[in-house]
């Protein structure tokens, strides 16, 4: 019934996904994309009354900003870095010949000024520096954003879609909006017909401090995911999080509240891939034979 093999033929199959040779890198059919986009526009109208500000940023990232947030101290296993050719005539030549001759030929790149984006809320942070107005802010993005975890599991993939919001603000404000999505969340996906379930969770921070900071995370109960069982029942795949970052965001870049006090921050981010594929491996490989009920808030 959970089985990684005989789920990613099916998928394949279907035409749902698309092999690309990129493990965690596969193509979308466009039976999986309108099934991705219909969840996304059902969690738009989810929202839709806390007015949320709509922002679209590129799927590449400021370096300083990577620097800035610690993010080579906290996750440099997952980084994603983008270099580039800044040579002579010569050293193109060089280039030509070792790649034609299959030899090696990154050390004629350089580090260009930008990275991967590895979270879609991270350009957002630089934009609350200052004074934020009474009540704080509330922002949406949707991004690609990238991972260094190739895989051939398809619902742990380099390259996916997270559509997040981020409410910065008083802490009481942070933290009861943070509770209030969770509920809000668990309703929705369950209401799709998935076996939703919540627990306290942390992020694969590297290394043996990673392990202690990790451990922090979960006592603090600063992240929390909603798992769903995807390619195996005793250990479901989260397919929502949710971050409560306290001031990590707003010391850095000095996001004050309008009575010039620190701000918190808080994030949830759905994995739209994971949630598409949640949905197929709940329902079927196709669409047309998913319950109406499913069906009419996807737009199917
Ligand atoms: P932070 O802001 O702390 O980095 P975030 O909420 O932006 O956190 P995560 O919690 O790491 O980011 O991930 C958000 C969601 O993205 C997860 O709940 C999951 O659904 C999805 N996700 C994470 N990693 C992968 C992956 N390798 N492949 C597919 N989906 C993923
Ligand atoms: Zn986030």
């Amino acid at each position: 019934m959970y089985d990684i093999e005989t789920f990613y033929a099916g998928l394949v199959e279907h035409g749902l996904i698309l092999p690309t040779g990129i493990r965690g890198g596969y193509g979308r059919g466009a039976v999986f994309e309108k099934i991705l986009r219909g969840f996304n526009e059902l969690v738009s109208r989810t929202a839709a009354p806390d007015g949320a500000e709509e922002m679209t940023f590129p799927p590449i990232v400021a370096r300083t900003l990577i620097e800035k947030v610690g993010y080579m101290n906290s996750f440099p296993q997952l980084a994603g870095s983008v270099h580039s050719f800044f040579g002579n005539e010569a050293q193109a030549r060089d280039i030509t010949s070792r790649t034609q001759a299959g030899e090696r030929w990154e050390d004629l790149l350089d580090i260009t000024e930008v990275m991967l984006t590895p979270a879609a809320c991270y350009p957002v942070y630089p934009v609350f520096s200052g004074l934020l107005p009474n009540g704080g802010r509330l922002v949406t993005v949707l991004n690609w954003v990238y991972r260094h975890e190739p895989s051939d599991e398809p619902t742990r993939l380099q390259s996916f879609r997270m559509r997040e919001y981020i409410r910065v603000g008083r802490s009481e404000d942070v933290v009861a909006w943070r509770d209030a999505w969770l509920l809000r969340s668990l309703e929705l996906l369950r209401g799709l017909g998935l076996a939703a379930q919540s627990d306290v969770a942390s992020d694969p921070f590297f290394g043996r401090a990673g392990k202690m900071m990790a451990a922090n995370q979960v006592d603090q109960r600063l992240k929390f995911e909603i798992l769903v069982p995807v390619i195996s029942e005793e250990k479901p795949t989260a397919i929502c999080s949710f971050n409560w970052h306290q001031d990590h965001f707003s010391s850095k870049f000095g996001i004050r509240n309008a009575d010039e006090s620190l701000a918190s921050t808080a994030c949830l981010g759905f994995g739209l891939e994971r949630v598409t594929l949640a949905l197929i491996k709940a329902h079927g490989y196709d669409p047309q034979r998913w319950p109406e009920a499913v069906r009419a808030q996807l737009s199917l």
